[in-house]
């Protein structure tokens, strides 16, 4: 039917139509094979040059083609942009719902014509019987199915109605060749595609989904990810970025921390009006702003090619989600930095959004996001380990970009697990290759539990064989062992592990094998002062805690005050860490208002000025991160309220505060150097006597704190009263 073509005339068509001098990747073995009236499968990562691979056969065939695509947006874009490739205006149409009558019957008159070559639907459209009965009646030179992964349920995107498109195109005639393209490259996913497209026949083309450029990081999230995010994009000044979060919330937040701090960011995200989301985009995109920080609505269909790095705030859902964004980096070949920050506590936070849905859905959820935590804690080659992921051999001492990751980078000693690989696998054909990770740990580690029980495992020599080791080994070696091919994980059953043959030739002849332990990151996320870790480890710097202890305690002798008013211990470990060396630096250290920092301060920052000049210690000159006072509006309504001397159990009503939370507000604004006069509220809880008692007290101890005060009056106060009176004391002694 097709002419044939040969190469010149398909580069002297792509040269034609679409400018380029050259085609991209398998774009023309792709483009010959569809010519040649086979069915195809496009596998090529976001970016590759997917939608030439239809577009130019489209384009130079007889009759029309038929485009399939979720998305109305992305159609309409591509259409506007075929026809402005062309002077024939009806070369490319939409065919959907939102048409009116005479558009409609614009577009099939141009399809019946030939002018038509391609004509984008969405799957809806296509099942609807009128369209169906028009096309059958029409030249249809062949199927393009766009993001091919929507079949798939395996898939981050799974859209039921993709699963009626094989018989449509039966429908519409015997031998239309099919295309399928799609940026999602597991193996369950593509088996999937073929399967129900019925083109298990199809020729495959592959591409590598090897990003060289791209450097992958994964750093603990601990509470100083703000601290983190604002240090890095500092660093990285003028860069054009993405930074990542999973909640709207986040991204209003954060993009305020990092304008605070002087970065240009704007945020993005679906609750912004469509105005404001077209205006920040385009803001980004004209480089008026270096940062985006954005929920996952950002990126579809963005080509900005010099985005220098991709921040995840949180872990996406799964690793091709991960792979898609942080693919947003370094299109242009150049730098491209992916840094994200996990935390598990996050992965449960995930889980539990999970737990509303249908059970196979969770169950293909927490599959996904188990490979996400793999990925994460892994110790190994992190693009050997996403290309495994995708179904490809990488290897790491050779392979293009092999030591662009932390791990390599940074790696952690190895040493030989042959032993344990044998006690391992054992186990694993022991249990019959029906036990998941989880399960068999429990069985290496001895753990009972009812499947185990009702499996007799326990019974068994192997149960408890590698008591010796925690958990996470045995999770680390089950993951080595997966990525070097020697155990293989069935996705069907969400995750059972089975013996590849490489991991029977093992057992019938063990070699040596090299493991690295895992990442731990559990233990560092609860740690508060833990900042860039993976790093230098950030703690506090004990000798200049130590020399501010003392300052402390020079300036309230001769105040004749408590140290404590002065400044509160996590202050001061906040100065040792950030070296505030103006006033303004450190009205921004923990717990230290403007007021504090003029009143004591002075002092203090020409001590930590002479000890970072004496010990020449390296500033970082971006130190300070501003935090947005997110709950600024409340403290100024808190001391607007007690001025007015409002009763303070309505203050706290108002705002919907516990008692409890309204008294920690309060504490907060005295301690950092702002007076609250609650006198007039005071006096009726409290006589005259017990306010003198409550006062000595606090001239004379060691501490502020409310237990050891509690102690010393044997309950004859209760708590919330001492707190309270501990306000009145801060507030006039200190502030
Ligand atoms: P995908 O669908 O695979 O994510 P696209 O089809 O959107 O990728 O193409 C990505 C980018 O590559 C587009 O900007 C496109 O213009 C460009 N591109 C495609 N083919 C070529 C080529 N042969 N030469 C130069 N640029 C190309
Ligand atoms: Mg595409």
């Amino acid at each position: 039917m097709n002419k044939e073509y040969s190469k010149e005339e398909l580069s002297a068509a792509l040269k034609n139509y679409f400018g380029f001098s050259g085609f991209k990747g398998l774009q023309e073995p792709v483009i010959m094979n569809v010519l040649a009236g086979r069915d195809s499968f496009v596998i090529m990562p976001t970016g590759g040059g997917k939608s030439l691979c239809y577009q130019l056969p489209a384009l130079i065939s007889s009759g029309t083609a038929i485009v399939v695509s979720p998305l109305i947006a992305l159609m309409k874009n591509q259409v506007d942009f075929l026809k402005s490739l062309s002077e024939t205006e009806g070369i490319a149409h939409v065919l959907n719902s939102s048409l009116t009558k005479a558009e409609i019957k614009q577009v099939r008159a141009d399809v019946r014509s030939g002018v038509t070559k391609l004509l984008y639907v969405a799957p809806e459209s296509l099942t609807k019987e009128e369209n169906i009965e028009f096309l059958n009646r029409v030249t249809i030179s062949f199927v393009a199915i766009d993001e091919a992964h929507c079949i798939s349920e395996w898939g981050h995107d799974f859209r039921p109605e993709y699963r009626n498109l094989r018989k449509i195109i039966q429908r519409l005639g015997g031998e239309i060749p099919i295309i399928g393209l799609t940026a999602t490259a597991t193996p369950k996913v593509q088996e999937d595609i073929l399967k129900n497209l019925g083109i298990q026949e199809a020729t495959t083309f592959k591409a590598s989904f090897n990003r060289p450029n791209l450097y992958y990081e994964i750093r603990p999230k601990t509470k100083s990810v703000d601290a983190d995010i604002t240090r890095f994009v500092k660093n990285n000044e003028g860069k054009s970025g993405i930074i990542y979060c999973l909640s709207r919330k986040r991204v209003e937040e954060l993009a305020q921390t990092l304008q605070v701090n002087g970065i240009r960011a704007i945020p993005y995200h679906a609750g912004l009006d469509p105005k404001t989301r077209v205006k920040n985009q385009d803001m980004f995109l004209m480089e008026d702003a270096d940062v985006v920080v954005a929920t996952i609505a950002f990126g579809m269909g963005i080509d900005k090619p010099d985005v220098r790095f991709v921040i995840h705030n949180d872990m996406p859902k799964s690793i091709e989600s991960y792979y898609q964004e942080t693919g947003r980096a370094g299109r242009d070949g150049g730098e491209g930095h992916c840094l994200a920050f996990y935390s598990y506590k996050d992965i449960e936070k995930l889980e539990k959004f999970m737990s509303g849905k249908p059970v196979a859905e969770q169950e293909i959820g927490l599959a996904l996001l188990q490979d996400v935590v793999a990925f994460a804690e892994t110790s190994i080659s992190r693009r050997k380990f996403i290309l495994h992921y995708f179904g490809e051999e990488f290897d790491n001492e050779t392979g293009e970009g092999g030591d662009m990751d932390d791990n390599m980078r940074h790696p952690k000693k190895k040493h030989e697990a042959k032993d344990q690989l044998v006690d391992l696998l054992n186990a694993v054909v022991q249990t019959h290759q029906k036990y998941k990770a989880k399960e068999v740990v429990h069985v290496m580690r001895g753990k009972v539990n009812a499947l185990i029980k009702s499996h007799k495992i326990d019974a068994m020599a192997i149960f408890g064989a590698g008591s010796d080791q925690p958990s996470e080994y045995w999770m680390a070696l089950i993951r080595q062992a997966l990525v070097a091919g020697l155990l293989t994980k069935d996705i069907e059953t969400y995750g059972v592990l089975k013996l590849s043959d490489a991991g029977h030739a093992f057992l019938e002849a063990p070699t040596s094998f090299l493991m690295t332990e895992d990442h731990r990151y559990k233990e560092a996320n609860d740690d508060v002062v833990v900042s860039t870790a993976g790093q230098v480890g950030a703690v506090a710097d004990q000798t200049l805690f130590k020399l501010l202890k003392g300052q402390r305690k020079t300036i309230a002798d001769k105040l004749g005050l408590p140290p404590f008013v002065i400044f509160q211990d996590p202050s001061l470990e906040d100065m040792a860490l950030k070296y505030p060396i103006t006033i303004e630096e450190l009205s921004n250290v923990h717990g230290v208002g403007d007021g504090k920092a003029k009143k004591y301060g002075a002092s203090f920052v020409t001590l930590i000025e002479n000890y970072v000049t004496e010990n020449q210690i390296l500033r970082p000159d971006d130190f300070v991160v501003k935090s947005t006072g997110s709950n600024s509006a409340l403290k100024l309504y808190i001391i607007q309220s007690v001025d007015r001397k409002l009763p303070l159990i309505d203050i706290a009503q108002a705002k919907g505060l516990a008692m409890e939370d309204f008294i920690k507000e309060m504490e907060a604004i005295v301690y950092s150097g702002t007076k609250l006069n609650i006198d007039y509220y005071l006096e009726d809880i409290l006589d005259e006597d017990s306010q003198e008692e409550l006062h000595d007290y606090f001239m004379e101890a060691k501490s502020d704190q409310v237990g050891p005060a509690l102690e010393a009056f044997d309950g004859d106060f209760e708590e919330e009263e001492i707190r309270l009176y501990r306000i009145k004391f801060i507030s006039d002694v200190a502030n």
